[in-house]
């Protein structure tokens, strides 16, 4: 049992150590993917209910790898955190999205009330100059303050006074904010008062819910009675069935995302949805 013990501790070792090594090697490609052009962004559109209508469009990164082809942001934005690569890829995301909304307003003829909205993590959201910078990308692509919405984290600005002012400036500017993923983080209701939030959009978890025979729908009827005491709009994420759709729809949801209307969609996709505004 013993030898075995430690066979087994060795193996966990070498785990660790691929591991550890494939992390660096990762590292180091993600360093070098901003230089060479590697990234993109796919846009998933945020319909109306019940409608489907586009209402607007969420940039999400990708990672076009020149060895392991496209590479989710769960594999590398974790990592891009942790070496501070987040601060100039997400200035490049900004940009992108900015660029790319700016020519839709200029391209498409129909300019319904769509924004696109924009990720953002929490060492981001401390750096100092984030609102400048923001202000300048809005600038630098004549791009109407409010076509843009950021999306933020309840962990990424809880108790973090830099992150609230910052949020401030952004708002002020006439850019929209979004709390995502709303629930799953340090939630703290306090937060929807010191922070100038517009959107709140429900984590998929709690529109999971929904579907099957134990349906439940505390959580997303809560969220909504919250958003419209309060004046905010509430998204539902992560819808995936027909059923989940109508319940939303029951409950009083106007807005929703999932792969049930769209999956996130390359640039020229999305512009044609938003340049019909039709159903999807
Ligand atoms: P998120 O902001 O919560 O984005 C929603 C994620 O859920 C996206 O995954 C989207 O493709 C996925 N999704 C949408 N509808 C459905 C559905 O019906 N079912 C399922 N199973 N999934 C759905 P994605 O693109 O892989 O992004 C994952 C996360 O990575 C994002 O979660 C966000 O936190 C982060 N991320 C993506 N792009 C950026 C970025 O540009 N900057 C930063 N800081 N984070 C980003
Ligand atoms: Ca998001
Ligand atoms: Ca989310
Ligand atoms: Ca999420």
């Amino acid at each position: 049992a013993k030898s075995s013990g430690k066979a087994r501790i060795v193996v966990y070792e070498a785990e660790m150590d691929r591991r550890a090594t494939h992390d660096a090697k990762l590292g180091a490609d993600l360093r070098r993917a901003l230089d060479r052009d590697e990234f993109f962004l796919v846009y998933q559109p945020v319909v109306r209910l019940p409608d489907g209508c586009p209402a607007g469009a969420e940039a999400l990164v990708r990672w076009r790898h020149p060895e392991r082809g496209v590479v989710p942001p769960v594999e590398f934005i974790p990592l891009a955190e942790q070496t501070g690569l987040i601060v100039p890829l997400g200035l490049w995301v900004l940009n992108e999205a900015c660029r790319q909304a700016a020519q839709w307003l200029r391209d498409l003829r129909t300019t319904g009330p769509w924004k696109v909205s924009v990720n953002v993590s929490a060492r981001q959201l401390s750096e100092p100059g984030f609102a400048v910078q923001v202000a300048e990308a809005l600038a630098g692509w004549l791009l109407p303050a409010d076509r843009l919405m950021i999306e933020v984290t309840e962990t990424a600005i809880f108790d973090n006074e830099t992150a609230t002012a910052t949020l401030r400036q952004i708002s002020a500017l006439g850019v929209a904010l979004a709390l995502d993923d709303f629930g799953t983080g340090h939630s703290s209701l306090s937060l929807l008062r010191t922070a100038p939030v517009d959107v709140l959009k429900v984590d998929k978890s709690f529109v999971d819910d929904l579907g099957g025979d134990n349906a439940e729908s505390t959580i997303v009827t809560a969220t909504l009675y919250i958003a419209n005491g309060l004046r905010l709009s509430a998204v539902a994420e992560g819808v995936e069935t027909p059923t989940q759709a109508r319940r939303l729809y029951e409950l009083g949801y106007q807005l929703a995302q999932g792969y049930h209307f769209a999956k996130p969609l390359p640039a020229e996709e999305m512009a044609a949805l938003l340049a019909g505004a039709a159903p999807l």
